[in-house]
């Protein structure tokens, strides 16, 4: 028997998608935190860019969970940054999320304290997607701020997603699709929001310190990750089996207010 739950939904992605083409940020973010409620988080590696996602949603509510991965890797400005943009934002559920201990305590014995340099697949693996992939099967949807414009596998990603999770239907919202990099700065002068120590050091996309580097003029944004290597994604963006048609779904929406 489900629980707690009153109203179904139905999520059409296909006119979702045609229909947010044309709105701003902030309304594709206020429609999903009210359709999924208490069953949405936001994904946040607190870099330079994720400042203006963080701010519109916290304009939203401060309540809503943002997931950090904290692979132990992390610049010490980023870290900074966070506890900065925590504070000024007022956001009130930040969860740090870690890769298994044992299995972590494994990676850095087998690959010498430097799992980066010589397997950064199963690096990120452990670091990145296993803990992610736990936290959000208490979750129906999640909020990324990925965008087209960062790069050429990023290029057709929708501003609604739906994707096959186990035996259920999961959403990936992406309200900042179709915005440039322009847009998300002129966003952050605009609110004068703070700002990533790095990011006027020509770190345009900023992960793990061993694995990013500062762009070059003319290069995609995130060139400077694992810059040298075929890898482009660290797989948090890509584990999940997409559906190729969208479909209507219904979904479960907690409460009965509506
Ligand atoms: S980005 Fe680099 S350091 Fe971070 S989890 Fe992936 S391989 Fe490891």
């Amino acid at each position: 028997m489900e629980q707690g739950l009153a109203v179904a939904k139905k999520i059409n992605t296909e006119e979702l998608n045609a229909r947010f083409e044309k709105e701003q940020p902030e309304t594709i973010i206020r429609w999903a935190v009210e359709t999924f409620r208490s069953k949405i988080a936001m994904t946040s590696s607190f870099q330079s860019e994720s400042v203006a996602l963080l701010h519109m949603a916290s304009l939203i509510d401060v309540n809503l969970p943002v997931l950090f991965l904290e692979t132990g890797f992390h610049f010490k400005e980023t870290l900074a940054f966070k506890n900065e943009v925590i504070r000024r934002f007022g956001l009130k559920n930040v969860i740090e999320l870690k890769a298994d201990p044992k299995r972590r305590e494994e990676l850095m014995k087998e690959y010498h304290n430097e799992p980066y340099r010589h397997n950064p697949d199963l690096c990120c693996q452990i670091n990145k997607v296993e803990p992610l992939d736990r936290a959000l099967k208490g979750y129906d949807a999640w909020i990324s701020g990925i965008r087209r414009s960062q790069s050429k596998t990023r290029r057709d990603i929708q501003i609604v997603e739906e994707y096959e999770e186990k035996g259920r239907n999961m959403f990936k919202i992406n309200p900042l699709a179709n915005s440039t990099s322009g847009d998300i700065r002129w966003y952050i002068e605009q609110h004068q929001l703070p700002k990533h120590e790095l990011a006027g050091m020509g770190y345009l996309s900023i992960g793990c310190w061993p694995c990013t580097k500062p762009v070059q003029p003319g290069d995609d944004e995130r060139s400077g990750r694992w810059a040298g290597r075929d890898k482009t994604e660290c797989g948090i963006h890509t584990f999940k089996a997409k559906k190729e048609k969208p479909k209507e779904k219904e979904i479960k929406e907690e409460g009965s207010g509506i």
